[in-house]
């Protein structure tokens, strides 16, 4: 039968009968109501970014049936989490909570355990609590998207507050902040930008974070920390908790701005033009996180297809890639730099001065006049994203092949030359083994940068997935030998990159799971995320 007609048999976490996992499921039922838990038994359907599945990654690197949930429930309060939290308590059920599954390249909606039940916080706990436009805070429910957050502020009329968001904002707010993702205004590093979390324990206590501890308070969302030790940072990148409720700071509006763009000729130009972002950067010259982009990906982020290009085996040559560029403001370039100024006219203009004789500095550097470029061009997009407005162009570069999927590598390293040419020669050279295309953007955070690698795959063709994923596993292995490691990964590659942070002999690892047993000692909270696994599941082959 064609995919769409076949009848699924719902997936049953290991450990429980099928009987007795059915019977709590109903059991659950009864408490949520019928409308609020969905069983997983129909066919896989991977939709598109707007309307994306919540049992599956969409986008999936391995089989399709490998990380699925057994169900997906809908609290609509944090009491309601709590009750989910004491069911699978009761019945050892892993659960694995998302805010809206939009975590595309890092491993969509799906759980990291088969037949995990996946707690959809998103669709019924979606209410932006408080907009506070004095303090330029607010307080959202994990249901609320960059798109959401931003209408509403629109809405009130505050155009003195901007929100920032990542490329695509139809993420979660939490969601994004508590995977620790990233925008590209000067409030960019949403994790640092947090204040303030409610989160429900593994246990189903609740808890309130920093000042929110303190009660009748008015600065849960302007003093992050409050008192004691600052018990944030366990619920980001972990599975330490369920957040269902999170402060965020809003930027002022700067009173102007103005995107800029540059186009450098050479591949060679990498490691100088590094030395000269890291000053800039490290004094708030270049204000934003911004983008140093290889022409590769500029040519795929107009939405075309491959095959319009190229349609040999192997990376699209690089003669191809510049003919295909030329008619593109990158041109016959081989790097472009997207950023923007922030403030009135006067203030800008002494900024991009600065960065102007600075950039020139490299032979050749052309800089790229914003009216010349008609309004469908990529550059609009960044400049949207770098003003604190959401957009989803970024998901053109999808469109690479038929079937369009992908996965990051992502390597931290400093602003550096050196680093920069590493970790550039170690992803060509991987990618011309694997043949696959290589699209290295270098995205510059204040002292470090993130090397974002796209790997663009059919995900209707095992034999480029596996490719896809032994390159990944291949740099990940390589980038460590060299020093690096990656801000942030897939599901499937969490155990490999959480064992290269080994130093003292995996003595971070081994922290980390101290605290997982105490926090959760029936390990039902989305065990193995970040490489986490709780003592009911060590050493019994789970790690991939
Ligand atoms: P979710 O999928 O809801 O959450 C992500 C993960 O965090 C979950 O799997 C879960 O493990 C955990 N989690 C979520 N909510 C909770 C909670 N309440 N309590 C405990 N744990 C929780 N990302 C960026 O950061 N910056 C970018 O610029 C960017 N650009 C992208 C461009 C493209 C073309 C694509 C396809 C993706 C891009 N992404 C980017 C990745 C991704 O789309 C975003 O990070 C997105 O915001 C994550 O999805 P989400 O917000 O729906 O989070």
């Amino acid at each position: 039968k064609p995919r769409a007609e076949r009848q699924r048999l719902p997936v049953v976490p290991q450990g429980i009968e099928r009987d007795a996992f059915l019977q709590a499921l109903a059991e659950l039922k009864e408490e949520l109501g019928a409308e609020n838990l969905e069983i997983n038994d129909k066919p896989l359907t991977d939709g598109w970014y707007m309307e994306h599945p919540n049992t599956h990654d969409m986008m999936t690197i391995l089989h399709e049936e490998e990380l699925v949930a057994s169900a997906v429930v809908y609290p609509g309060s944090t009491e309601e989490v709590q009750q989910i939290v004491a069911w699978a308590n009761k019945h050892k059920i892993p659960i694995f909570p998302i805010s809206m599954g939009r975590n595309l390249g890092y491993g969509g909606a799906a759980p990291r355990v088969r037949g995990s039940v996946t707690i959809d916080l998103g669709k019924r706990m979606n209410k932006i609590l408080d907009i506070n436009p004095e303090d330029f805070t607010c307080l959202v429910e994990p249901g609320v998207s960059f798109y959401a957050l931003y209408e509403a502020i629109q809405a009130k009329g505050y155009d003195h507050m901007w929100i920032d968001s990542p490329d695509l904002g139809g993420g979660s707010v939490i969601g994004n902040t508590v995977d620790r993702g990233v925008g590209y205004t000067p409030y960019g590093d949403h994790w640092a930008c947090h204040a303030g979390l409610e989160v429900v324990l593994p246990t189903g206590e609740v808890i309130r974070t920093g000042m929110g501890a303190l009660p009748g308070n008015n600065t849960w969302q302007t003093f992050p920390y409050g008192f004691g030790p600052y018990s944030d940072g366990i619920f980001s990148q972990s599975n330490f908790g369920i957040v269902t409720k999170m402060g965020m700071t809003l930027m002022p509006n700067p009173g102007g701005y103005e995107s800029f763009m540059y186009t450098f000729p050479n591949e060679e130009d990498l490691a100088p033009l590094m030395e000269i972002i890291r000053p800039l950067r490290i004094s708030n010259i270049l204000e934003n996180v911004a983008q140093l982009r290889h022409v590769s990906q500029s040519i795929a982020a107009r939405g075309l297809p491959r095959t319009t290009f190229y349609t040999g085996a192997g990376p699209v040559p690089s003669s191809v890639l510049h003919a295909a560029a030329s008619s593109s403001p990158v041109g016959d370039h081989t790097w472009a730099y997207y950023g923007m100024a922030y403030g009135p006219a006067h203030i800008r203009s002494h900024k991009l001065a600065l960065v102007n004789s600075e950039f020139r500095k490299i032979p050749g550097a052309r800089k790229i006049d914003p009216s010349t470029l008609p309004p469908d061009e990529y550059f609009w997009s960044r400049d949207r994203v770098a003003a604190g407005i959401p957009d989803i162009q970024e998901l053109r570069w999808v469109n690479w092949t038929p079937n369009g999927a992908h996965v990051a590598f992502s390597p931290v390293s400093p602003i550096r030359g050196t680093d920069a040419t590493a970790l550039f020669k170690l992803g060509k050279a991987r990618h011309e083994q694997y043949g696959i295309d290589f699209w290295p953007a270098f995205c510059v955070g204040l002292r470090e940068m993130h090397l974002i690698v796209e790997i663009v795959f059919d995900r209707h063709d095992p034999e480029r997935k596996e490719a896809a994923l032994a390159c990944l596993r291949d740099m990940v292995d390589d980038a460590a030998r060299l020093g690096y490691g990656e801000y942030r990964t897939h599901l499937v590659l969490m155990d490999q990159i959480a064992g290269t942070y080994s130093w003292g002999d995996g003595a971070i690892m081994r922290f980390n799971e101290r605290i997982k047993d105490a926090l959760d000692p029936n390990g039902i909270l989305a065990p193995g995320r970040c490489g986490i696994w709780p003592r009911r599941y060590r050493g019994r082959g789970w790690e991939m």
